[in-house]
């Protein structure tokens, strides 16, 4: 039997919902049926909790790539609609909040204006393709894939053949050394790739697939094909049809394209693509190993690509900016930056084309707009979902935490290896836990007769070519408390690690139990009467 969401798809397809969000921003939000309102996420609306009336509203900015001109629009509507803030997000888009359904067509309609749009950025359909934010720029780019992705993201842009997938669908596409884009955990990660072929060397494409986090995690898998830039449309078509004609759709949890890849493993998912496309692709030849670096944050001063031209990162935590900020920022980029801007997946921020003689200036700019790179290792790749502030799904508040952990350990640690704090406010992973360092999964937990906010302490997570999800060390232990045993841990680190080891490499030599004696739950209990530290989940290796 169908589930409730096929359904309502199979009664009107999402993209036909306009004339009906039309109407109802005449006649009010209570006039809104249910099926209408899941309808609206093919336009990028949600509603926001506690549903009163407000929304979301999703923008995509494929490959995190947008103009001063476009950017000022998204900064007037976060002023003038959305209570002065935005959110930057993990698939490079913007966010608003506090929209009502009376203000929804003259949003959509300014943004239209210069060429933004919200079609797909929610809702059982590709959403914004995502990609290297330094492409183009940067000085040891394998290939820039800006045309593509725009190339792609028009084709499927309202395209009614591919408007009822059986779940969301991502598509990331990236052209750097490091696979910043993150094609391990994106239903489709396509890579750029250079190999020798004979006497020559070529640039193309591998492919994989059935990548995802949410509350279970899978790695993607390498199709095992090479495919030039010029078929990658088409590669992209067929794959997408596999996932729409054979993915599952009974249950909503079980519809990721990723379900479907596991089942028939990448070889047989291979021969489908090829019988799709009446041609089979070269299979890939060995290349450079993957990436170490998955996770680079483009956070700093850095030279690009273009003699005398510079980007500049900036740290946004959990990717909160205001309207003013947003119209500084815009300022900013059409003075200095050729009229570009450019948004992570790590919810930053990037000034891109800032000429040398230019650099003095632009910085004091990009000061005065509250943004600011020379910024601790706690900041720079740290990421936090929404949570309860606006998720109707939200089990704690994300964003603030994130932001208070950070100020804590800069109060109290001097820290200088590369760290990755990831903030999820419900098991679904939209701020990635499963891949940070530190991934912190909320939930509630009893302090007395109390239920109080609290975190699974998750550690080691990490793509690239060691690629693995984190392991939970610690559950439910009360939100206010996690600064004290991140801390703890982050010591043990710096008095007990090897020489030249990381971070990332001490959590991988430490069993559970010993790294949940590091987070030293205990002894803040014992400075804490209201605080009952949790049972330890394991015995700790030191005392087996
Ligand atoms: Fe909401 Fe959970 Fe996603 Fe955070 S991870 S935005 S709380 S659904």
């Amino acid at each position: 039997m169908a589930n409730k969401v096929e359904l309502i798809k199979q009664e009107k397809d999402g993209l036909d919902v306009y004339p009906d969000l039309l109407r109802y921003s005449q006649t009010g939000f209570e006039t809104i049926t249910p099926e209408d309102m899941t309808r609206l996420r093919w336009y990028g609306i949600y509603e926001q909790q506690p549903k009163i009336g407000h929304f979301m509203m999703r923008v995509k900015i494929p490959g995190g790539d947008i103009s001063s001109k476009q950017w000022r629009v998204l900064a007037e509507i976060a002023r003038d609609y959305g209570n002065n803030l935005a959110d930057i997000t993990t698939r490079q888009n913007i966010q608003f909040h506090w929209l009502t359904v009376e203000m929804l067509p003259a949003i959509i309609e300014k943004m239209n204006s210069v060429g933004l749009t919200t079609v797909g950025a929610c809702g059982d359909i590709t959403r914004n393709i995502a990609g290297c934010p330094v492409a183009g720029i940067d000085p040891d780019e394998i290939y820039d894939c800006r045309e593509i992705i725009n190339d792609i993201s028009d084709y499927f842009q309202g395209n009614k053949e591919f408007s009822d997938l059986p779940r969301k669908y991502k598509i990331t596409i990236g052209g750097c050394q490091h696979q910043c884009h993150q094609p391990q955990i994106n239903d489709v990660g396509i890579t750029a790739v250079r190999r020798r072929k004979g006497s020559v060397w070529e640039t193309g494409f591998h492919i994989c697939v059935g990548g995802g986090l949410s509350t279970q995690p899978h790695l993607a898998s390498q199709l095992d094909i090479f495919v030039l830039p010029e078929k990658l449309p088409e590669i992209c078509r067929a794959i997408t049809e596999i996932f729409r004609d054979d993915g599952y759709r009974a249950r909503r949890n079980h519809a990721r394209l990723k379900f479907l890849v596991a089942d028939w493993g990448a070889d047989r998912f291979r021969e489908e693509l090829i019988s799709r496309l009446g041609w089979t692709p070269e299979r890939a030849l060995p290349t450079a190993p993957v990436a170490q670096n998955a996770h680079s944050d483009h956070i700093g001063l850095h030279p690009q690509r273009q003699p005398g031209l510079h980007w500049i990162g900036v740290s946004v935590i959990g990717g909160r900016v205001s309207g003013d900020q947003m119209l500084a920022a815009a300022s900013v980029a059409k003075k200095y930056c050729q009229g570009v801007l450019r948004t992570t997946n790590q919810q930053n921020l990037l000034f891109p084309n800032i000429a040398t003689e230019d650099l003095a200036d632009a910085q004091n700019a990009i000061r005065a707009a509250g943004f600011e790179w020379e910024v601790s290792r706690f900041r720079r790749a740290s990421v936090a979902c929404t949570g309860t502030e606006f998720c109707n799904l939200a089990i704690t508040e994300t964003k603030g935490r994130l932001r208070e952990i950070i100020e804590h350990l800069e109060q109290n640690l001097v820290w200088n290896d590369d760290l990755r704090i990831n903030v999820n406010g419900c098991p679904n992973s939209c701020g990635q836990h499963h891949v940070g360092d530190i991934g912190l999964q909320g939930c509630l937990a009893r302090v007395g007769d109390e239920k109080v906010e609290a975190y699974d302490i998750c550690l080691g997570g990490r793509l690239g070519g060691n690629a693995k999800f984190t392991r939970a060390i610690e559950r439910k232990v009360p939100a206010t408390k996690v600064k004290f045993a991140l801390e703890n841990l982050l010591r043990a680190y710096q008095q007990t690690g090897l020489d030249g080891e990381k971070f990332s490499e001490f959590v991988d030599r430490h069993s559970d139990g010993e790294l949940g004696e590091f987070l030293g739950l205990h002894l803040i209990a014992d400075t804490d009467p209201d605080f009952v530290a949790p049972p330890p989940r394991c015995v700790p290796a030191s005392v087996e």
